[in-house]
């Protein structure tokens, strides 16, 4: 067994592939996706909207529009910027919120933060004029931000929140989508943009049990400060006599656990994996380097981060925090073979998660729970979380870490929690259980889309989506959708919603200026683009996470249906991906799109 020397600690990489697999077949179970539970029927006040004072009412519309966008998370707000900025401005936004926000304003949970760098996440900076207070904006800022873009945009008075899409047909004869709502709406649209969002659809654990919990108990992304007392910066001073559980130390679980820990008089953690936890060091802005920021710096700030975190080389590492440490491929670009370089990749990562290892070891004392808080698997088999009080939460002496060892919690009784046959008894449950990843794209969305001839979406992806650039699917005219299906991913995801709205825009910009009715891609153009997604797996870039524990980013552990294999995205890397989509607008060929003229002139509306 060879050992590999680095700095002070020296490792074998046998020894850790073995640990890793190890811990990967302990969490490996039968059911996948189908161990969660959605909040509807019996868990449907879990997904009650704790942000909006109850009885809202408002008269049912029925408008023409030029444009109809569903979602108001940074997706939809950054279409309906674009469109206004292209001087389209016959639209409407639904929004199933209170606002604008989308994952800002259903994630207030304490210590709520991004945890990509402010400067490149939060969208707009240079075009509103704001710069973040610190490198690592907390939630409320960020949501702020988005109620900002609201005003500065004028996208309020196209708003229709607290209003969630019922149908959505295709007419044919009108040549429009027609849509109704849950406020009673007819809406007839030219052109729809789904912003849905990839993480809104919160889920829970089917743990069995868990419908006879008599106590309090919510799930993180609709946080119950009216029972927790506080806010998402103030202390939660209605917990100083509870007994909290929270179920789940995902990137969630990990922010909010802090502040869990600093109020309930006893807080109890229950951990089925967990999360790899570096350092975060975030710090207020430094307005002498916001004097130094000229023109076009947060577009190249946010190319040079998206670079680095897809292993490219760049001059300088602008951002230069845990990600693009973690992300570094110096070494292994250096290597004078492809099979070197992933020798060199998979070394480097084993000792990246050695250091996250070593830095659990160095901060909290009980040495059992250190070593139950060690992660064990590479680097991207679960979102990397960067915190500086996380670990030192479990050094409290009302902190108790329980550890399922991969099981997960056994059993949810009337008044508490069951782990290896013992209960703790708890009068508040907090489900920090994350979201819908992957699944049915309709399903997701909450309704269905019926195209040309009453086809319906759901129908005609059963075995998988069929589309150009991820955005336009065939026998749906004038749909365009921003999401992961058959696009691009990135670390940073508001680098890709910015482009994918960006393309959105155009397109809706261009039919109206050419007098195009319909467009949707021809069936070639669909093959052409999946065959471009198959090809550009070949270019290393594709993280399928086989060897993973389980999670959301690789089916937990199973072998994905066709349905999901068919949503790959491009694998050639977020820059490369965007660059086909600019370099396909440059030409103005509109190439692989099939479309309708009209001779009516430009369509115009009132919102
Ligand atoms: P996750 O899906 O990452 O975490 C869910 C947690 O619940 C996991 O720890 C999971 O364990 C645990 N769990 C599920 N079932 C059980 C069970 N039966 N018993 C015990 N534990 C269980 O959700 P999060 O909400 O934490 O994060 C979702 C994503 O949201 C992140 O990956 C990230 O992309 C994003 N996010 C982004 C932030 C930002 O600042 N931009 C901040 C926070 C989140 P296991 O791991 O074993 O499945």
């Amino acid at each position: 067994m060879s050992g590999t020397k680095t700095g002070e600690a020296a490792f074998s990489p046998e020894a850790l592939r073995a640990k890793y697999r190890l811990e990967r077949e302990k969490r490996l179970r039968s059911d996948g996706n189908a161990q969660y539970r959605d909040l509807s029927g019996l868990y449907a006040d879990f997904d009650k909207d704790p942000y909006v004072e109850p009885g809202f009412t408002r008269a049912a519309l029925t408008e023409k529009l030029d444009v109809l966008v569903v979602g108001g998370g940074f997706g939809g707000m950054l279409a309906a910027v674009r469109l206004r900025q292209a001087g389209v401005h016959s639209f409407r936004i639904i929004e199933k919120g209170g606002d604008f926000g989308g994952t800002w304003y259903w994630n207030r949970y304490p210590g709520a933060a991004c945890d990509v760098e402010s400067y490149i996440y939060m969208p707009l900076l240079e075009e509103t004029g704001y710069i973040p207070t610190e490198k690592y904006a907390k939630a409320p800022e960020i949501f702020a931000h988005c109620q900002q873009i609201g005003r500065q945009f004028d996208l309020y008075k196209a708003a229709l929140f607290q209003t969630q899409v019922e149908q959505m047909d295709w007419d044919e004869s009108a040549q429009r989508w027609s849509v109704t709502t849950t406020r009673g709406d007819k809406l007839a649209a030219r052109f729809v943009v789904i912003a849905g969002g990839i993480m809104h659809k919160a889920k829970l654990p089917g743990i069995p049990g868990i419908e006879t919990f008599k106590g309090h108990s919510f799930h993180t992304s609709r946080w119950d400060y009216a029972y927790t007392g506080g806010g998402p910066t103030s202390r939660m001073t209605r917990l100083a006599d509870k007994r909290v559980g929270i179920i789940g130390t995902g990137a969630t679980a990990v922010q909010a656990i802090p502040h869990l820990g600093a109020t309930a008089r006893q807080l109890y953690v229950f951990q089925r994996t967990p999360s790899g936890v570096g350092v975060r060091a975030n710090q207020p802005t430094d307005e002498a380097w916001v004097k130094t920021l000229k023109p076009g710096w947060q577009e190249e700030r946010i190319r040079n981060f998206t670079a680095l975190v897809s292993g490219l080389p760049a001059e300088a590492d602008l951002v230069r925090d845990g990600w693009t440490y973690l992300f570094d491929s110096t070494e292994s670009r250096r290597a004078e073979s492809p099979e070197k370089a992933v020798e060199l990749h998979q070394l480097a990562n084993f000792r990246k998660m050695e250091e996250v290892r070593a830095r659990v070891a160095a901060i909290v004392k009980d040495p059992g729970t250190a070593e139950a808080l060690k992660p064990y698997y590479d680097p991207l088999c679960k979102r990397p979380c960067f915190h500086d009080e996380y670990l030192d939460t479990f050094n409290r002496p009302n902190v108790q870490l329980v550890d399922t060892d991969g099981k997960g919690v056994e059993r949810i009784t009337p008044t508490g929690v069951v782990v290896n046959g013992k209960e703790y008894e708890v009068d508040c449950l907090v489900y920090a259980s994350g979201f819908e990843v992957t699944g049915d794209y309709t399903r997701k969305l909450g309704f269905d889309i019926r195209g040309r001839g009453g086809k319906s979406l759901r129908d005609a992806w059963a075995d998988g989506p069929s589309t150009l650039h991820g955005m336009t699917s065939r026998g749906y005219p004038n749909l365009l959708m921003i999401s992961l299906i058959q696009s691009s991913w990135a670390i940073n995801f508001v680098h890709i919603l910015g482009e994918q709205a960006q393309h959105a825009a155009y397109l809706i910009d261009q039919c109206l200026k050419r007098g195009v009715e319909t467009l949707e891609p021809t069936e070639q153009a669909q093959a052409q683009w999946w065959g471009t997604i198959m090809s550009s797996l070949q270019k290393g870039h594709v993280f399928g996470g086989a060897e993973c524990t389980p999670g959301y980013i690789n089916n937990e552990g199973l072998q994905p249906p066709l349905s999901v294999i068919r949503s790959a995205g491009y694998a050639g890397g977020t820059l490369e991906f965007i660059d086909i989509l600019r370099n396909w607008r440059k030409s103005g060929e509109l190439e692989g799109l099939e479309l309708t003229h009209s001779a009516a002139p430009r369509a115009t509306g009132t919102a």
